[in-house]
């Protein structure tokens, strides 16, 4: 079976394609300045990059190019016809509470989506439209919602409520939700596999331009450091993480504008705030190397925020088979691991300098075969178990997958 695998973001548009069979990636692509005068399209196939720069006015005619380009480009093309794809994934940022698995897409599905946008206005809105588009141009195919939060439903009361009035729960919905879980699920399903242990207690650690960190007990997210939204929890690229949240209040009384501050945080903050030279750390540690001290701080703080939260997961672990490092950064920069875990001795990691002095598409691990807690480098691959989710439901014959449990609306902990 062929499964497309669909990432809509505010404008663009990202793709993979899969024979399950095989588990092969076909091709992938994207989509970039979607409704812009110049947008910019690359697709690769066999190897071979082809790239256009014709305009896309929406998703919809992105979505259209996207089946094009797989029926036309290459030799033999990745697909004879459209008929060939036997489902769609899509990556869903936000399913609130309702979702704590993949789903196939049908009417009540998309107004639960919906009904999430107002839990993240910058990311359901998107996913919705692609759905939406793909669901138009390949109506006899299945769709399924594969929701960044959706492995995060496990977290107990006790991670996910803030310590705030409960109505705001109650009424708003307002608690931790964690994101990036797609990306977690996949690590944490081959660290399993790689220690030869079906429910192992975990920490994993997404460090990309977005960065988060969870714990997870035999096999089951308990905690995660994002929030309501994926500002709270570790430095990242461009957003604080955690703060005060009394900055806000100082701020705004000294005249700054409420919005101004929200754009603050989310993108001049992080790597690119603090050091001033950029959101990409590759760039942050070139400076550093070169002498800038703001530089050089933006690092320390990012490490010293990671490994707060790796000391705080530890403490809700009986014992911790691994610590997994996935993500752009977690996956690349020898530096960045090793001011993470060479501060967490006292804890049991003994970091191997030679085998973290590594990079490279297959896991391993990069602490001494004596470290009490061992470290792994596992290369993160989202759309795969999206396209796995997709290809279960889809044989499965799943009108839907199954329904968390809410506390909201329940008189729970009143
Ligand atoms: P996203 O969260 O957008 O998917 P990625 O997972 O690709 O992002 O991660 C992007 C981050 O990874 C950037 O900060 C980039 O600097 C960092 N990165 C990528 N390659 C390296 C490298 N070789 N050394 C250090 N950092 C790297």
């Amino acid at each position: 079976m062929k499964i497309l695998v669909i990432n809509c973001g505010s404008s663009s548009i990202k793709f993979k394609l899969f024979d399950m069979a095989r588990d092969a990636q076909l091709a992938s692509g994207l989509i970039e300045r979607v409704g812009e005068r110049h947008s910019r399209s690359v697709v690769n196939v066999n190897g071979h990059s082809h790239t256009s720069d014709e305009p896309i006015a929406d998703y919809d005619q992105g979505v259209r190019e996207i089946l094009r380009s797989l029926t036309t480009i290459g030799d033999p093309p990745p697909l004879q016809s459209t008929d060939e794809v036997g489902g769609v994934g899509h990556r869903v940022v936000h399913g609130g509470e309702t979702f704590c698995e993949s789903a196939v897409v049908d009417a009540e599905v998309l107004a639960a989506i919906e009904k999430c946008c107002e839990l993240a206005p910058l990311h359901n809105p998107a996913n919705l439209a692609g759905l939406r588009a793909a669901a138009a141009a390949l109506p006899g195919c299945p769709h399924v919602a594969v929701f960044d939060t959706a492995y995060f439903q496990t977290m107990p009361p006790a991670a996910y409520l803030y310590p705030v009035p409960h109505e705001w729960y109650v009424e708003r919905r307002i608690r931790r939700y964690g994101f990036h879980g797609t990306s977690h699920r996949y690590v944490a399903l081959r660290a399993a596999e790689l220690l030869g242990k079906p429910t192992p207690n975990l920490i994993t650690l997404h460090l990309g331009n977005g960065c988060s960190a969870a714990c997870i007990r035999a096999g089951v997210a308990i905690d995660q450091s994002m929030g309501l939204t994926p500002l709270e929890g570790l430095m990242m690229g461009t957003r604080s993480g955690d703060i005060d949240p009394a900055i806000i209040f100082h701020l705004e009384r000294s005249g700054v504008p409420l919005e101004e501050i929200r754009t603050t945080l989310e993108k001049r903050s992080g790597l690119l705030g603090l050091s001033g030279v950029s959101r990409d750390l590759r760039d942050v540690e070139r400076a550093a190397e070169q002498g800038s001290v703001r530089a050089r701080l933006a690092l320390d703080v990012f490490a010293h925020r990671a490994r707060k939260y790796i000391g705080a997961f530890l403490s809700e672990l009986p014992q911790c088979d691994a610590i997994v490092l996935t993500g752009g950064i977690g996956e690349n920069s020898v530096m960045m691991r090793r001011m993470i875990l060479e501060g967490l001795t006292v804890l049991g990691v003994s970091l191997d300098p030679q085998r973290n002095d590594r990079r490279g598409p297959e896991p391993f691990c990069i602490t001494r075969a004596q470290s009490r807690v061992s470290a792994w480098v596992i290369p993160t691959n989202e759309e795969l178990l999206i396209a796995r989710d997709t290809a279960e439901l889809v044989q499965r014959g799943a009108g839907r997958g199954r329904r968390a449990e809410t506390l909201a609306g329940t008189p729970h902990g009143a």
